[in-house]
């Protein structure tokens, strides 16, 4: 065949390529502006049944070279990758994708400052357990000017239903209590609807456990309150649920969220989770969200805090909570992973903190 007949054939082919690729292009607009309308009109985006009929008459018209298995492949790839545009296009309208939705200088609660210019410390008690206690503990943390804000648990989220359940109300008022002497904001867990107002006219923040990410209902209602909030990543949770919980409150109106990575479960078995610090920096770029590290339940266990804490801050976690108790072998929960004053008092000269 001469050259000047496979130039021009050729030619042709570019030609057609080209305006295949400019009607696929004019079909993937009409496609989003489709999933545009019925998302303003909260029907799902996804519609196997129409995908189905468009499938059945384009193979029925494959009267040319490409017979039916051929069209079939290639429309079956055109309606996947329109599936995937769509979902890309949804999670960028995402609210927890904004970079607005921290104001300049940080988030305040209280005394601290999530995302401002120097990262922060939450330390205290996995549980609340007695006046005493949180007075010491209280004192001691007030004493290091990194240390903004008070932890304890009140209602415990507990593997075993025998084990300490926590002191409940009671629990929020001595947490206050210590709190308000000692100048520290507090943060505490909430673990149900029924409890959440309580819990929130208690406690200056409300924690989402990580057993509790994927409560959607919890998610609402918070999000229905203006309280600040630490969310923490479920330890099963992809980043991606991680973000879509926190959009659950985001939606309600609530942009006073912090994230949390406190490890997911792992085969490893020398640390009680696997701290995900890639988890840091992705969270980081994917949303303009406040991320602290909470390194006593990722590791369950203390002799690696420093490191790992390093490790946090070089990721750029805006803070690090740790647990601990004046007395941690008497701890009614989570004993063996908190540690005592003295040692934090270290741990924040080691990791550089002091301010
Ligand atoms: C806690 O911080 O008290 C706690 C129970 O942690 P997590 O939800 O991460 O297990
Ligand atoms: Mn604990």
């Amino acid at each position: 065949m001469p050259d000047a007949t496979i130039t021009a054939l050729r030619r042709r082919i570019d030609e057609l390529n080209t305006q295949l690729l400019g009607l696929l292009q004019e079909r993937a607009g009409i496609v989003l502006d489709i999933a545009n309308l019925k998302q303003s009109h909260g029907i799902d985006g996804y519609d196997p049944k129409r995908e189905e009929e468009m499938l059945h008459r384009l193979v029925a018209e494959a009267h040319g070279p490409f017979g039916p298995a051929q069209v079939s492949e290639i429309f079956k790839a055109i309606f996947r990758v329109s599936l995937d545009i769509q979902d890309h296009d949804r999670q960028q309208k995402l609210r927890v994708r904004r970079r607005d939705l921290v104001p300049p200088g940080g988030l305040r609660v209280g005394k601290a400052v999530f995302g401002g210019d120097r990262p922060i410390l939450i330390a205290g008690p996995c549980s609340v357990e007695s006046a005493g206690q949180m007075e010491r503990i209280a004192a001691g943390l007030a004493k290091i000017p990194a240390v903004k804000l008070l932890r304890g648990g009140a209602f415990k989220p507990r593997t075993n239903p025998y084990s300490f359940q926590g002191l409940r109300e009671e629990g929020l008022k001595l947490l206050q209590a210590a709190g308000r002497r000692h100048g520290l904001t507090t943060v505490t867990e909430v673990l149900d609807t029924s409890t959440l107002d309580l819990v929130a006219e208690y406690s200056d923040m409300l924690q989402v456990g990580s057993r509790n990410m994927y409560n959607t209902e919890l998610l609402k209602a918070i999000g229905r309150t203006r309280k600040p909030v630490l969310l923490k990543r479920g330890f099963m949770a992809t980043l991606e649920e991680f973000m879509l919980a926190a959009e659950y409150i985001l939606a309600e109106g609530n942009d006073n969220v912090v994230l949390c990575e406190r490890g997911i479960r792992t085969f490893e078995r020398w640390t009680r989770n696997t701290l995900d610090i890639s988890a840091v920096p992705l969270l980081k770029q994917e949303t303009s969200l406040p991320v602290i590290v909470d390194l006593s339940h990722a590791l369950g266990r203390s002799d690696i805090l420093a490191p790992c804490a390093r490790a946090a801050l070089a990721a750029g976690a805006d803070g690090l909570m740790i647990e601990v108790h004046d007395q941690p072998d008497q701890a009614l929960s989570d004993g063996f992973q908190q540690i005592d004053l003295d040692a934090f008092a270290k741990f924040v000269r080691e990791t550089g903190m002091q301010a």
